[in-house]
């Protein structure tokens, strides 16, 4: 394939003057090794002038294009519906606030000319984030690795995927979609290259803990059912220790002693109270997943999206004109 075309996919939510900086840095680092491409900017429901930047840099340039969703959608909607929008012959995945490394790009590139069909950049350190972080996200992809088997540790969203690939991936209907681990599931010839996470460029991290708890139970709950089956583990657990205790109370009560009465009562009450709860938890989790999955609703809802040149006057305006005559 000569001279091929590189479709950068960006979520963007509420980065103001951040989008500018994206796409200068971008573009000088694509337009540098002479790359032809083309940027999806998906505006994630932004309530500040994100949009109308993405606007107007895609008049000025035919090769940024912006779709804007109707609300906050997630990350992950903005991302599907750039994926979705890209016509490149490859995709990359990219943050819009400069903590994925745009350098690494042409090295990506190079490893799909090479025959790899998904590049992932994986970490070498993470300066920006603080300890907690660092040790949250360890902790998640550490159990989501051994769970699922899909190896998550180190990975970042900083991706290219190619044609095959990303029609792969976009087959994959589910609602709460997972990109990290969806674009590691669907498999094919897989490369990596090594990046530092970068301080974030203006701005701080749009996630909340709550966000972030989110998708971490999105995640595992999309991809396996372990938890289900560690619920029955525990109850296997239980009833081998009811055994133990029933037979140990059944023969102290025959032999006239009994055991200390309330502790005991109050203990098992509280430790079965606990599992339960956990347990209709964990099955809710799922139950949830489920109903979300039945409604079927769009994943997500454009509102518009931008056109190169001056504003087009929309056709369906035209038409009522003609009527009205
Ligand atoms: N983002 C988004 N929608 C959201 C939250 C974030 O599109 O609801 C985008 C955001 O603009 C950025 C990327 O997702 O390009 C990563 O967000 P952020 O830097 O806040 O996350 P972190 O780097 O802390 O994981
Ligand atoms: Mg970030």
């Amino acid at each position: 394939m000569n001279d091929p075309l590189i479709s950068v996919v960006a979520p963007i939510y509420n980065e103001g003057d951040g989008v500018d900086r994206f796409l200068d840095r971008l573009t000088e680092v694509l337009a540098g090794a002479g790359l032809r491409h083309e940027f999806v900017l998906v505006d994630d429901g932004s309530t500040d002038d994100s949009w109308s930047r993405i606007a107007h840099r895609s008049h000025l340039d035919p090769r940024v294009r912006g779709v804007r969703l109707s609300r906050n959608f997630g990350k992950e909607a903005a991302l599907l519906a750039g994926l979705e929008e890209a016509v490149g012959d490859a995709v990359v995945v990219i943050d819009s606030d400069l903590q994925h490394p745009p350098g690494a790009i042409p090295a990506m590139v190079r490893r799909w000319q090479a025959g790899a069909h998904v590049v992932e950049a994986v970490k070498r350190n993470r300066t920006g984030q603080s300890f907690g972080n660092r040790l949250s996200s360890k902790v998640f992809n550490k159990a989501f690795t051994g769970m699922t088997k899909v190896d998550l540790v180190d990975a970042t969203d900083f991706r290219l995927l190619g044609r095959p690939a990303l029609e792969a991936l976009r087959r994959m209907p589910e609602h709460s979609s997972f990109f990290r681990g969806t674009s590691s599931w669907i498999g094919f010839t897989r490369a990596t290259v090594e990046i530092d996470i970068d301080r974030r460029e203006g701005g701080a991290s749009r996630w909340t803990l709550r966000g972030l708890c989110r998708l971490a139970v999105n995640g595992l709950t999309s991809f396996t059912s372990a938890p289900l089956h560690l619920v029955t583990m525990a109850g296997v657990g239980f009833a081998a220790f009811s055994l133990v205790l029933g037979v140990q109370t059944v023969v102290r009560w025959l032999s006239g002693g009994s055991v200390a009465g309330f502790t005991t009562v109050i203990l098992l009450l509280l430790v079965t109270g606990t599992f339960v709860l956990l347990g209709l938890g964990v099955i809710g989790e799922y139950l949830a997943r489920i109903h979300e999955e039945v409604r079927g609703r769009p994943r997500y809802l454009v509102q518009e999206r931008s056109a190169a040149g001056p504003p087009a006057v929309p056709e369906q305006w035209v038409a009522e004109q003609h009527a009205e005559r």
